[in-house]
């Protein structure tokens, strides 16, 4: 589904990724694990197609697509969905709206008609509901003076409504509680599918207690430098990331 070959990515003239390889198979769930500044949010960012990020080398493509060729807007309806790639906040802009209308944009992509309002709103609250989110968060500006864990929440609600083909989330246990973050996890399992995939990053090895990933990448210095299953990150957590920079070193 995914393949990002020999990766190079610069932002403001510094040098991130530094020949970063990964395959990502439907069906599969990803950890990319590493130190704080190794690189990250970075590969997420650039798969998105966020804004200040330069390829200088290599090349990602998504169901055999140059994705480097396509904007931001064309990836989503293609189906490669970052989490809060919508404005962290959007004053004024209710949340069912956005839902919306990134909900249609994406039909209309693929050729079909708006989702009629009652089906729409069926969605919706289902999701709401296995969110144990409010329905007066539809009705709130997005992300207007929501708590941390209230954002990871309508983060996970936006995968669960668009059904992105490849799902990327970045962080998405920072700042939660353990109750919040069995939601999210409850969420991002349910997402789980064999046509899709799942892209998490995360610094620390304990949501993947929550959400088991297939397969564990260590990222230091702008490099994947080791991959293996969940047993990896459960190594990382007892060892840390030290062991793996000095071999790696
Ligand atoms: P991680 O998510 O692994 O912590 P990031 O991808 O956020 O790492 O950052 C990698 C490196 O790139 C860091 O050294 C960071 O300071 C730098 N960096 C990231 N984004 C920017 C930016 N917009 N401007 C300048 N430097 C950045
Ligand atoms: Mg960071
Ligand atoms: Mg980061």
């Amino acid at each position: 589904m995914l393949q990002v070959t020999d990766l190079h990515v610069t932002v403001e003239d510094k040098q991130i990724l530094k020949g970063l390889t990964l395959t990502i198979n439907a069906g599969e769930v990803h950890a990319i694990m590493g130190p704080n500044g190794a690189g990250k949010s970075t590969l997420s960012a650039v798969i998105a197609g966020k804004d200040g990020y330069e390829v200088t080398q290599g090349s990602i493509t998504f169901e055999g697509k140059d994705v480097l060729e396509m904007e931001i807007e064309e990836r989503a309806q293609a189906g490669l969905l970052l989490g809060f790639q919508y404005p962290v906040e959007i004053p004024g802009v209710k949340n069912i709206y956005l839902l919306k209308s990134a909900l249609n944009a994406q039909r209309k992509a693929r050729g079909e008609e708006d989702m009629p309002a009652p089906e729409f709103m069926k969605l919706v609250k289902e999701k709401l509901g296995s969110m144990k989110m409010d329905a007066s968060f539809l009705q709130r500006a997005v992300n207007e003076g929501f708590s941390g864990g209230e954002k990871k929440r309508n983060e996970i609600l936006q995968m669960l409504v668009l059904q992105p083909k490849l799902a990327m989330l970045d962080e998405i246990d920072s700042g939660l509680d353990i109750d919040a973050m069995k939601v999210v996890a409850d969420g991002v399992n349910s997402l789980r599918a064999k046509e899709r995939a799942i892209l998490l990053v995360t610094h620390y090895q304990r949501l993947l207690d929550y959400i088991v990933p297939d397969k564990v990448h260590v990222l230091v210095d702008g490099r994947i430098v080791k991959t293996g299953d969940a047993e990896l990150a459960k190594e990382l957590e007892a060892n840390g990331y030290e062991g793996i920079e000095e071999s790696v070193a």
